[in-house]
């Protein structure tokens, strides 16, 4: 027998329809607490777990069905969801450090990620030291003997840099460190660090996992040692848990990742390849175009590219860059990302080598008519 493939774990890990009826979209257990039959059931209720549900915060029968589901296609023993990406971000983080000790992390990481890391964290006598992360070598030197977590997400998610994913975690495991990466660009369906040794393997499931915006999520994954840990003490005690009803919008978002991914990535590299020969346009952020000086590392280490790119316009002011986007039909003005929908944000680049004034946008792809897509982006970008 093969192991199942990528769409098939989509449908059927995780679940068994002869636990409840057969039903093929399994049950929401909408409820807060699980009463057992018998004193004895009570008392053995944990040893017993998961035939004896006990209390919605520490386990629920279809949040487990996901996480089982999200742990099989991240190639990972285990999953725990959370109540949003960033709840998912600060358990992996609280989960490996203590006071006194130093977190590395990549400066393009999410921005609440770095409040999480560099404002609150300071106030626990935890230190993080930000770098590029495009060479290996930024990690060696930001390293101290109190260094418990390098903080990783490639491609970051504002100008798509990488780092090379293998080479990190062989530098962490030399020295005990544990590994994170945000994976919330790629989604499994195109990268998965636990196969290039990455400890903790966080989403913002509220993007490509879910998939329809209509949910708020976040998952973290790996070896059941970590996420039994998380789940008992980040998950479970400090609470914020995922609804059991969000979980089953997540499983049904599941169903059709693999579709909705090989979409985002053949309208993005169209509407990539079309704003790269633009006049107006001074340069595409995005790790599916051969011009991105990363392209090579993320073929070695990406199946494929999302929906998410960034833009540079020439000698543009933020009026000029309004104008665009207040032009665009079918792209909506708006954050996040990972939806059916196209959506669009005005940009400051701050990251060098760009002119420190220069102005872009941050566009996601959505899964429109890709021809609707380039006629949209075409009569925005046309001149005043
Ligand atoms: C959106 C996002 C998050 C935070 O997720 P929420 O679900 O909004 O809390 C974390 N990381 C990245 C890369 C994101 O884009």
């Amino acid at each position: 027998m093969r192991e199942p493939g990528f769409e098939t774990l989509c449908q059927h890990a995780g679940e068994d329809p002869t636990r409840y009826l057969g039903a093929v979209v399994p049950p929401i257990y909408q409820a807060s607490l699980f009463t057992s039959p018998d004193c004895d059931t009570f008392v053995h209720r944990a040893e017993r777990y998961p035939q004896v549900y006990d209390y919605t915060r520490v386990a629920n029968p279809t949040t487990d069905i996901l996480q089982a589901k999200i742990a099989a296609i991240e190639h990972c023993e285990a999953a725990r969801c959370f109540a949003s990406g960033d709840a998912a971000v600060a358990a992996a983080i609280l989960h490996c450090v203590g006071a006194g000790d130093h977190v590395v992390a990549v400066d393009t990481v999410y921005g609440p990620t770095k409040a999480i890391l560099s404002n609150y964290l300071a106030r626990f006598q935890v230190s993080t030291t930000f770098v590029p992360g495009t060479e290996v070598d930024d990690f060696a030197r930001a390293i101290q003997p109190n260094t418990r977590l390098i903080f990783l997400e490639s491609p970051s998610t504002m100008v798509f840099r990488l780092q090379d994913i293998r080479a990190v975690t062989a530098l962490a495991k030399e020295r005990n460190i544990v590994t994170a990466l945000d994976n919330s660009w790629c989604s499994p369906y195109f990268q998965n660090p636990a196969d290039m040794g990455v400890d903790l393997v966080i989403h913002s499931a509220t993007k490509y996992l879910g998939g329809h915006s209509d949910l708020v999520a976040g998952v973290v994954a790996g070896a059941r040692t970590h996420v039994d840990a998380i789940a008992s003490r980040e998950g479970s005690l400090l609470g914020s848990i995922l609804d059991p009803f969000a979980a089953w919008l997540m499983l049904r978002g599941l169903r059709t990742l693999a579709l909705r991914m090989e979409r985002h990535q053949s309208n993005a590299l169209a509407v990539a390849r079309f704003l790269e020969q633009h006049p107006r346009v001074s340069r595409v952020h995005y790790p599916g175009l051969p011009s991105h000086p990363q392209y090579e590392l993320g073929r070695r280490q990406m199946r494929g590219t999302s929906g998410l790119m960034s833009f540079e316009l020439k000698d543009a002011t933020r009026e000029d860059v309004f104008r665009v986007l207040d032009r665009l039909r079918y792209f909506r003005i708006g954050v996040s990302w990972g939806g059916f929908e196209s959506l669009a944000l005005p940009v400051r680049f701050p990251a060098p080598p760009s002119p420190p004034e220069c102005w872009g946008a941050r566009i996601h792809v959505g899964l429109e008519t890709v021809e609707d897509l380039l006629e949209d982006l075409d009569n925005a970008l046309a001149e005043d």
